[in-house]
């Protein structure tokens, strides 16, 4: 099957150099010693990223609009003013220690997918849409996604504004700090509705590479519980106390998570459990810990099997607790999503059309995808990364294979943005 001759000219559009050139450019902004970036959501960094990607915008005359937590939206017009867009994007902001690519490629394939449309001349019935959601990565603020989750409804952002950073800096005030640097930005109502949302990102993963895959079709994403886990106990001089005596909070965290390891133990190695994010107070070595907290996730795209594990993070926790006393505060409560036929069709199709080797597979990681999919018809594009590492500052990807992920975005985005009902 081959492609509409409009269509091919259009993705033709589509400009290997220009898209790396601007990748390039982002990955100034935040950079950090290894060639990774360090962008956290509403740093000085996350704010000057928006500011760039505002200018590239109206550059080709688009417009611009930021909701009340940030989201930032970029939009083509379409013929039908009445209808709903078409919507595609992905996130700024980084892991600490993060890589140029995760995130900021599908805002920049989005981007140059409007640019490759606009510049063809062509009209759409619907709008399409680029978004850059706020705080996807939850590095520096707990839980991730959380503009998505917002937009959608599946949160309140009056949930999120008293959450600290480990600087003790309140969402509230970094928000409104990110808000005010971007004065000149219309804003607009939280909720809108949505025609259909594809999400463009490198895999970090391994397997389309190992595979020799160019496009991966996306099927879904992996469930996941968060908790937050604090330890209280009593700080007390390390050399005197006997140990008998102590309520040694890091003790215990410690107990609890060689539980926890032991409870989502899995030969098949399916289930994923991490504990990334440690708090110790006071900190100090010749002092017994006072508190401890500590982060837990759990994935496995299996509802049921989530649904266990998650259930069972309290009360091996609690059995687990010698000396201490604890609270588990669940921050994140994802169930595993399927992705809309329509959409994942339409990807593979146009990855035949286009000549590119595709497979299908379903997402470890979460994205903002994940909350889309609550609300309209949601697919993923995914492109290889180099062997698979992601969240690391070594992270890196293929120009050809990203703007190849870019030409199936643009061609997908058409045929949605064209649709009728
Ligand atoms: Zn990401």
């Amino acid at each position: 099957m081959s492609m509409r001759e409009d269509v091919q000219n259009t993705v033709n559009r589509v400009d290997q150099g220009r898209l790396w050139r601007r990748l390039m450019e982002m990955a100034r902004i935040g950079a950090i010693p290894g060639g990774g970036v360090n962008r956290a959501a509403f740093s000085r960094e996350d704010i000057a990223a928006r500011a760039l990607l505002v200018a590239w915008a109206r550059a080709r005359n688009f417009s611009v609009a930021m909701d009340a937590i940030g989201n930032l939206f970029i939009r083509r017009a379409g013929s039908d003013p009445r209808a709903a867009p078409v919507m595609t994007g992905s996130h700024m902001d980084s892991q600490p220690r993060g890589g140029r690519f995760d995130g900021i490629y599908g805002v920049l394939a989005g981007l140059e997918a409007l640019q490759a449309i606009d510049e063809a001349g062509v009209k759409t019935r619907r709008p399409i849409e680029l978004v850059a959601w706020t705080n996807e990565e939850g590095g520096r603020f707990q839980p991730c996604t959380m503009g998505s989750a917002v937009y959608t409804g599946a949160r309140r952002l009056e949930d999120f504004l008293d959450v600290k950073d480990n600087e003790g800096v309140g969402l509230r005030d970094a928000l409104a700090q990110t808000l005010a640097a971007t004065p000149d930005v219309a804003r607009r109502p939280i909720k809108a509705p949505a025609a259909a949302y594809i999400e463009a990102h490198i895999e970090q993963g391994p397997l389309l590479e190992s595979a020799g895959k160019t496009i991966g079709v996306v099927t879904g994403i992996q469930g996941l519980r968060w908790f937050n886990i604090e330890v209280f106990g009593k700080t007390d001089h390390a050399g005197t106390t006997p140990l008998a005596l102590r309520q040694d909070a890091l003790r215990d965290a410690v107990n609890i998570i060689h539980a926890l390891h032991e409870l989502t133990r899995d030969a098949a190695d399916t289930v994923r459990f991490t504990v990334g994010r440690m708090l110790v107070t006071p900190n100090s070595p010749n002092s017994v810990a006072s508190h401890v907290l500590f982060s837990a996730d759990v994935r496995h795209p299996d509802p049921v099997t989530i649904d266990r594990l998650g259930k069972a993070v309290e009360p091996a926790a609690r059995k687990s607790a010698r000396q201490c006393t604890i609270k588990v505060t669940p921050t994140l409560h994802d169930d595993p999503c399927v992705f809309h036929p329509t959409v994942v069709d339409s990807i593979e199709r146009v990855a035949n059309e286009l000549k590119l080797g595709s497979m299908r597979l379903s997402s470890g990681a979460s994205h903002d995808a994940m909350y889309m999919a609550r609300i309209c018809p949601t697919g993923m594009i995914f492109v290889p990364c180099e062997k698979g590492v992601s969240h690391n500052e070594a992270e890196n990807a293929k120009s050809a294979d990203l703007a190849a992920g870019a030409r199936v975005l643009t061609a997908a985005l058409l045929e949605l943005a064209n649709k009728e009902e």
